[in-house]
This record gives C-alpha cells, sequence and structure tokens, in this order.
C-alpha cells in the first residue's frame, strides 16, 4: 500500500499545485496500522489570500462561462473520476480505512453527482411574470459568488462532491478544505476537474489548521457562502463566523437515526438491509441507522438474528478482499466508543455482541449489538458514529414516532412496516429532512439530502442543492 500513496502531497491554489517547501505539515496517518504515511502541507495565511484572490478574479470568468461549456467540463470530470475510481479508491482506503469496494464505490458515485449537477444547471429556469403590454417582470437566479466549503473524513470524496458539483454547476468558484485526516483522494478528485478544463482559480484545495482556514476564509467579503458538513459543535462555531458577514450557510450536521421496525413488516428483508448499513463504513455515517426500535411482538427475534448476521462481518485492513468492515477512521471513534459503551453497560444494556476494541493494531472495533439501552445512556442521545446497534423495543405507533422525535437531531429515519397506514403517517410524522420506509435509500442523488432541527439546516443535492448556491433576482422593465 505504501508504494501507492504519495510521499508529500499538495494544495491546489490560484492554478498551481503547492508542495511542501517551507510550509508546516500535518501527518497522515493509515488507520490500519496506525502509522504515518504522508505528509500535508498546511496552507500559510498568505496562501488562503492568494486563494481568496484567486476564487475573487476566476468567479465573473466562471460564471459568465455558458452553462452548456460548464456542463461539458463538470462531465468530463466525472468520466475521468470514473476512470481513476479504483486508484482513488487506494488512496481513500490506504486514509481513511474503509473497504476498497466501498471506497470504490464511493468515487463512482461522486462522479455521478457531477453528471446530475451537470444537467441540473441547464433546467435552472426562472419565470416571467404576468405584466401588461410593453412592461416586463422576470426572475432569474444567479451564482451567490465564491463559496468555502469544509468537507469530513468519514467520506473523503463524496461529501466534498456533493459541495464542488453544486457550487461549480451554479457558476460558483469554490476554495474547498477537506478534512487534513484524508487529503489525497479529495486532492485526486479536484485533479479531475483541472484534467477536464476547469479554469484557472475555481476550484481550489486548501489544507491547514482547521480553526484558521475556517476563521480567515469566512472573515474575507470574497466568500459569498459557506457549506459545512460535520459536527454540531463545529457547525454551529462555523454558523457565528458566518453570521458576521451575513453569509449564506448551508450546514449538515450529526444524525442519530432512528429505525421503527413493525411487526408486520418483512423481516427478513430489514435484517439484510439494516445489518449491511449498520456496518458499512464501520458506522461512520450521518445518516447510519442506530437506534432500532422494534416492536414488543418481533423484539427478541428481531435482536436475536440481527446479532447472527452482525457476528458475520470480517472485519480487516481494507485492502483485504470481500471484508466486511475496516478501522474506524482515527483513534478518537474507538476512544468514543469505549466511553459510550461502558456509560450504557453501567446503565443496564447487555452486549450481545462486540463492545471491544479488537487486539492489534489500527484502530479496528468489533461490530457491536446493545439491547435494552436505557433512555438515559449517553449513546441513546449522542451520536455514537461507530459499528453500533442499539435496541430498545415499543408497543405502539404513537410511542414509535414519540422516541424517534425525542432528540434534538433530525437527519435520516428509517421504519420497516407492510401498512401503508402506518408508512404514511410515519412519513408525515417523523422529524427528520430523510425518511426511508422500507428500504435505506436517502442519497440518491437527485433528492435533497439534508436535516432540520440541530441536524443543521440546507439541502444539498437535486434542484434544491444547486439553488443553495444561488440567489433569487427580480428584475422588472417597462
Ligand atoms: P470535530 O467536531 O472536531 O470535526 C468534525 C469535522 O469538522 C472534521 O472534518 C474537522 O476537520 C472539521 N473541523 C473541525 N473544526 C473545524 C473548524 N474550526 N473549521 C472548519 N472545520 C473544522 O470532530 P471529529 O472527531 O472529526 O468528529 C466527531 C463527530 O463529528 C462525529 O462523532 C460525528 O458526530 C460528527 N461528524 C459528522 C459527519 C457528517 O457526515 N455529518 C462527518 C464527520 C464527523
Amino acid at each position: 500500500m505504501s508504494n501507492i500513496y504519495p510521499q508529500s502531497l499538495q494544495l491546489h491554489i490560484d492554478g498551481e499545485w503547492l508542495d511542501v517547501e517551507d510550509r508546516d505539515v500535518r501527518h497522515v496517518i493509515n488507520p490500519s496500522t496506525g502509522k504515518t504515511i504522508s505528509d500535508l502541507p498546511k496552507a500559510s495565511i498568505a496562501d488562503l489570500d492568494r486563494a481568496l484572490n484567486a476564487a475573487d478574479r476566476s468567479f465573473p470568468i466562471w460564471r459568465d462561462t455558458p452553462v452548456g461549456e460548464r456542463a461539458t467540463i463538470l462531465r468530463k470530470a466525472a468520466a475521468l473520476m470514473r476512470e481513476r475510481a479504483p486508484e482513488i479508491g487506494r488512496l481513500m482506503t490506504a486514509e481513511q480505512g474503509k473497504p476498497l469496494a466501498q471506497a470504490i464505490g464511493e468515487v463512482s458515485g461522486s462522479a455521478n453527482l457531477f453528471d446530475t449537477m451537470a444537467e441540473e444547471a441547464k433546467r435552472c429556469y426562472g419565470r416571467v411574470l404576468v405584466r401588461p403590454t410593453g412592461q416586463q417582470s422576470f426572475v432569474k437566479y444567479q451564482p451567490v459568488g465564491p463559496v468555502a466549503a469544509f468537507s469530513p473524513w468519514n467520506f473523503p470524496v463524496f461529501t466534498p462532491a456533493r459541495k464542488l458539483a453544486a457550487a461549480l454547476a451554479a457558476g460558483c468558484s469554490i476554495i474547498l478544505k477537506p478534512a487534513e485526516e484524508t487529503p489525497a483522494s479529495p486532492i485526486e478528485m479536484v485533479r479531475c476537474l483541472i484534467d477536464a478544463g476547469l479554469p484557472s482559480g475555481v476550484a481550489q484545495i486548501v489544507f491547514g489548521d482547521p480553526a484558521q482556514v475556517s476563521s480567515h476564509l469566512i472573515a474575507s467579503d470574497v466568500i459569498r457562502k459557506i457549506s459545512f458538513t460535520g459536527s454540531v459543535p463545529v457547525g454551529r462555531h462555523l454558523m457565528k463566523l458566518a453570521a458576521e458577514g451575513l453569509k449564506r450557510t448551508t450546514l449538515e450536521l450529526g444524525g442519530h437515526a432512528p429505525v421503527l421496525v413493525f411487526e408486520d413488516c418483512d423481516l427478513d428483508k430489514a435484517l439484510d438491509l439494516l445489518v449491511a448499513q449498520k456496518y458499512r463504513n464501520a458506522g461512520q455515517v450521518c445518516v447510519s441507522p442506530t437506534r432500532f426500535y422494534v416492536q414488543s411482538g418481533i423484539y427478541e427475534k428481531f435482536a436475536t438474528e440481527f446479532t447472527k448476521r452482525a457476528e458475520r462481518i470480517t472485519v480487516s485492513d481494507g485492502f483485504i478482499d470481500n471484508i466486511g468492515m475496516g478501522p474506524l477512521a482515527n483513534p478518537r471513534r474507538p476512544e468514543a466508543m469505549e466511553r459510550l459503551i461502558s456509560d450504557a453497560k453501567a446503565k443496564g444494556a447487555d452486549v450481545r455482541l462486540g463492545g471491544e476494541a479488537m487486539d492489534r493494531d489500527g484502530y479496528f472495533y468489533r461490530p457491536t449489538v446493545l439491547t435494552n439501552v436505557s433512555l438515559d445512556a449517553d449513546i441513546m442521545n449522542n451520536e455514537p458514529f461507530g459499528p453500533v446497534a442499539v435496541m430498545r423495543p415499543f408497543d405502539t405507533l404513537d410511542e414509535a414516532i414519540e422516541q424517534a422525535n425525542r432528540l434534538p437531531l433530525g437527519l435520516a429515519a428509517y421504519a420497516f412496516t407492510d401498512s401503508l397506514r402506518t408508512a404514511n403517517i410515519v412519513g408525515d410524522k417523523i422529524e427528520a429532512g430523510m425518511v426511508a420506509i422500507n428500504n435505506l435509500t436517502v442519497s440518491p442523488g437527485d433528492a435533497p439530502f439534508g436535516g432540520v432541527k440541530q441536524s443543521g439546516h440546507g439541502s444539498e443535492d437535486g434542484p434544491d442543492g444547486l439553488k443553495a448556491y444561488m440567489v433569487t433576482k427580480a428584475i422588472h422593465q417597462s
């Protein structure tokens, strides 16, 4: 693996790839071994100022590029991403740990976002209002301006792809700061855009000290819009910074997805889907199914069968063929799991499976199932972001909905039922940005993706995600 990962990484600013040179560096760690695999240059304030100037200068050029030409470049970048997906996937597995097949799939899925947004931008129609003869009033959508985007380490390519694809399709320039822990795969995505012919300065990628980079970029008059995916506390902090300049924000923050499993559902189908999805990316997914509320009549059977299936998940280095789960992405995650699981146990939870780190190098944790978890256990209230399913029984539909809605978060929610009435009520009453019933698809690319309550605001993907990078203007002529 070490021979495929670059020994040092680069920033891309103002059309130039910049090496470490005299910049401070940060080590990149392989989570399967805990060892350093590369050095990442940290942007200085002078680098950030250069990026801001380039974003400002390139914005009108890109804004005034006909939408068809913008779309051609984005589609070409998507084609390059598909072509390079095996290599980019390997970089992602090396820096993030997920199984290689999941990493390659993430790159291809990200390419689809560029295709979707390329087409969406062409159909971003305004409207003509009814006026007397000789007068015209119309509404049009225009790109908001240069964007600063911040993305996390759990989906190193897909989360920044959401921001890049929409901002670029809308006609904005964008400075992206992905997570410093997983830099190589998003760097290669930006390379696809540059190789596809994106004009210099339109998409730039920087790394550094996150707090310094975000405060400097957000404070600049150049930046008109902020997009962030990550934790609730950091989202709150960035929103305060954005408030100073009254800048628009899209914030996709944590979740703690409830799963309501009703007695009338197709249990085998629900179990197969849920177990695969729970441990995908080692549970480090903002829409991961986490709080399992299961109707009393099938609770024991569900817990037993879920545990049996979870037991079969193989955990190893993401480069080993056909494994189900890799390590957690950084040492903070196993530490958080230990803390949450011992608290749950102390408050009466039964550990049906796992509940401990694996005895090997790297940040490996066993797939875990907890039942009868007390509502006051931390894990029922704070997003675990790890390979753990927590289960509780319920009796009535009202009780299930009340439990699903009890947290101040609302990103994804899931339900399994064969009753149309139950499905309709669940769909209407659950407080979440996305509800999937009898399936787990909440991120198809052409539908809005985003949360309610403290899970954030604004939508990514589809027409709503494109509009997030546009301002609405009314023009009145007589
Ligand atoms: P964190 O809160 O320190 O960081 C979250 C993300 O924000 C990281 O990508 C980090 O690089 C970035 N970040 C941190 N401070 C920043 C700043 N001042 N400006 C700009 N970016 C900044 O925590 P963490 O340990 O990386 O993750 C902890 C929790 O965050 C997880 O348990 C999970 O709840 C949440 N999280 C959510 C998502 C998501 O997809 N919504 C992704 C990653 C993490």
